[in-house]
């Protein structure tokens, strides 16, 4: 028997507040009801981040949690590991900007060094970003490629060239106003909506624990999704 997919949720305490840690429950359910085990570890500031694992999760989180965060991460360097080994992170808002080149924080827009995983930088935007956010998942076809979660941000994400946009906005902000929501580099996916949204978007879980995995993974039918989503599309196209 080969060993569980290995997930790890990173540090809940500081990047726990908007329920994304939902997204690891879905991975798990996704692989064990095809018959593939899954063990989800939950790490903390202070504990070492084991490099071996297929999928990182990182959610949302307020300033000064994101800064102790970035902090913990980039002395711990297990994250940068895992990402050289071809490793999968979902990263979510607060996620998304530590795992950028840099992200401000506080009234006086101090400059935080993110960890360079992904070519996106972040600064304060005008207003902040809050509500039901819609938008298509670029290179996808089909209903799948309606992601759809909610938002509540106040950075505004700019991509550089060696990041690509996870997708493009028909409803809400997304990074920054142009159109794109979210980044992609290789393994690593940045992304705003809440939801969770490995929830509301099962095709992005699948994708997400193929990347990691490397395995052919099955459709799965699951009763209810289909309805769910549609009702999730219907409430944000009002
Ligand atoms: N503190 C960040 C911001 O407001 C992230 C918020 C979040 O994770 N929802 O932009």
């Amino acid at each position: 028997m080969s060993a569980p997919v290995h997930v790890v949720v990173v540090y809940q305490s500081l990047l726990g507040i908007y329920g994304d840690q939902g997204n690891a429950k879905v991975l798990q359910r996704r692989l064990e009801w095809r018959g593939i085990d899954c063990r989800v570890s939950f790490v903390e500031p202070g504990d070492h981040l084991p490099d071996d694992a297929q999928v990182y999760l990182l959610g949302g989180g307020e300033d000064g949690a994101q800064v102790a965060a970035v902090r913990a991460l980039a002395a711990d360097g297990g994250l940068h590991r895992a990402v050289d080994r071809g490793a999968a992170v979902l990263a979510v808002c607060a996620g998304y900007q530590i795992v950028g080149r840099s992200f401000t924080v506080g009234h006086d827009d101090r400059v935080v060094d993110g960890l360079g995983l992904l070519d996106v930088s972040t600064t304060r935007a005008e207003t902040r970003a809050v509500g039901e956010i819609l938008t298509r998942w670029e290179g996808r076809d089909g209903d799948d490629a309606w992601l759809t979660g909610f938002e509540n941000h106040g950075g505004h994400t700019v991509l550089g060239p060696d990041a690509s946009p996870l997708a493009r906005v028909v409803h809400g902000v997304g990074n920054c106003g142009d159109g794109t929501e979210g980044a992609v580099a290789g393994s690593v996916i940045g992304t705003y909506p809440h939801g969770p949204v490995l929830v509301r978007n099962p095709a992005l879980a699948d994708h997400l624990l193929q990347l990691g995995t490397g395995l052919d993974l099955e459709p799965l039918e699951v009763p209810g999704m289909a309805e769910l989503r549609a009702e999730r599309l219907a409430a944000v196209r009002g």
